[in-house]
């Protein structure tokens, strides 16, 4: 069976892989090069540290494990890094951290409380003035490399005969009545395919997709740092009041600012950006002294766009009245991508997967 994957984000390349040892013959396109998407612009963080209801953390907490199968099932995994994540709070938000710690325990994920001294052992190099409160540490938690996840998983598909086209922009979704029978790109080839995956991440919303093709996004936006590590020498994925913070690789400490902490859009300018990345660093000099001494031209920021569906929750399925189609969009992707990809191939190989249910695209379609 020939499948076509549009996207080769974090996303895409999971389902190439997946579905390529699967055995179906899979051609995987993008209009750009592979993960340079909002891939490439993620905090990616793999956890379920706040993702209610029960059943979406569970969803995540198996996508944590199929991380970890997908590691000893790849033989080796260099983009995983198991950190295990600390996180403190401001006065006001103590009670919600600790209400959600309980929540998590009684979930019997890996949540429980540290003393500040423990928590400087684990980052010697953090400033703290004791107004931080309780500590958690969530031991299963860590971050991926999204670049090397993709650039690897890529190879072995490729080694396996998944056809990887990059540059290669999809502009028609090619039907024949109410079937999908393949697309059509920039230079005018028609690929077609008994499947067609819309992998597309933010652009799923857009044309070529039209009418029940397309998504229903909501998305938002969040800033990213990159510092010498020099500078914010860290061990672990850090959540604290104002940013969340972890190591990305050799010599890089990344910032990400909390969720509504700036007030950006699509919009905003690099200048802007570069503005607030200013404000950004002052405010993690508190906590890494040696930042105040570092000059603009060290460090790097960028706006990266959330695939966010209107209602919060991955979009994943067939489109009922269309066959030969199916969307796998979500926010939280770098933690679900391994998980989506493995239910994903489960079912287009026949057994729908129940933890998929609630996902399902035509929920957003109602009324
Ligand atoms: C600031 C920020 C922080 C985040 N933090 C986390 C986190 O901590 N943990 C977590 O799990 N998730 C996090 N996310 C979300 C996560 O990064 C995304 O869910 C994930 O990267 C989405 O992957 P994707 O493959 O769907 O999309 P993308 O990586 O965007 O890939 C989509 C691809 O589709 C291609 N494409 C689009 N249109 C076409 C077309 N017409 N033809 C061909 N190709 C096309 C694009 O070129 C692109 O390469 C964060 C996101 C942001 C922005």
């Amino acid at each position: 069976m020939k499948i076509i994957v549009i996207g080769a984000g974090m996303i895409g390349a999971s389902l190439t892989w997946e579905l390529t040892e699967a055995g179906f013959t899979v051609t995987l396109l993008d209009a750009s090069e592979a993960g340079k998407g909002t891939s490439a612009n993620s905090f990616a963080w793999i956890n379920s540290h706040g993702k209610p209801p029960e059943a979406y953390h569970r969803l995540n907490a198996s996508g944590m494990q199929a991380h970890r199968d997908l590691a000893k099932r790849f033989g080796q995994a260099p983009w995983l890094n198991l950190t295990g994540c600390l996180e403190w709070q401001a006065p006001a938000e103590q009670q919600a951290m600790k209400d959600n710690v309980a929540r998590l325990q009684s979930y019997d994920y890996p949540a429980e409380w540290i003393s500040a001294g423990q928590l400087q052992q684990h980052e010697p190099e953090m400033h703290l003035d004791g107004t931080q409160g309780a500590i958690g540490w969530f031991s299963s938690e860590g971050w991926v490399d999204t670049q090397q996840y993709i650039h690897l998983l890529l190879q072995a598909s490729a080694a396996e005969g998944a056809k990887i086209v990059t540059g290669s922009k999809v502009m028609e979704i090619l039907q024949d009545g109410d079937t999908v029978t393949g697309v059509k790109t920039a230079d005018g080839t028609l690929h077609r395919a008994s499947l067609t995956i819309n992998a597309s991440g933010r652009w799923s919303d857009k044309p070529p997709y039209l009418g029940q093709q397309a998504t229903q996004l909501a998305p938002t936006t969040g800033i990213l740092i990159r510092v010498p590590a020099e500078y914010v020498p860290v061990n672990h994925v850090l959540a604290t009041p104002m940013f969340h913070c972890r190591p990305d690789g050799e010599g890089v400490t990344l910032l990400c600012p909390n969720e509504g902490v700036y007030d950006i859009d699509e919009s905003t300018p690099q200048s802007r950006i570069d503005e607030l990345a200013a404000d950004i660093i002052l405010k993690a000099a508190e906590v890494w002294p040696r930042l105040a001494a570092i000059r603009p031209e060290q460090y790097k920021a960028r706006m990266g766009i959330r695939a966010l569906p209107v209602d919060g929750y991955p979009i994943v399925g067939p489109t009922p009245g269309l066959a030969g189609y199916y969307t796998v969009v979500t926010h939280s992707g770098v933690t679900l991508s391994p998980l989506l990809a493995r239910l994903v191939t489960q079912e287009i190989k026949g057994k729908p997967a129940a933890e998929l249910e609630p996902y399902r695209p035509q929920r957003l379609r109602k009324g």
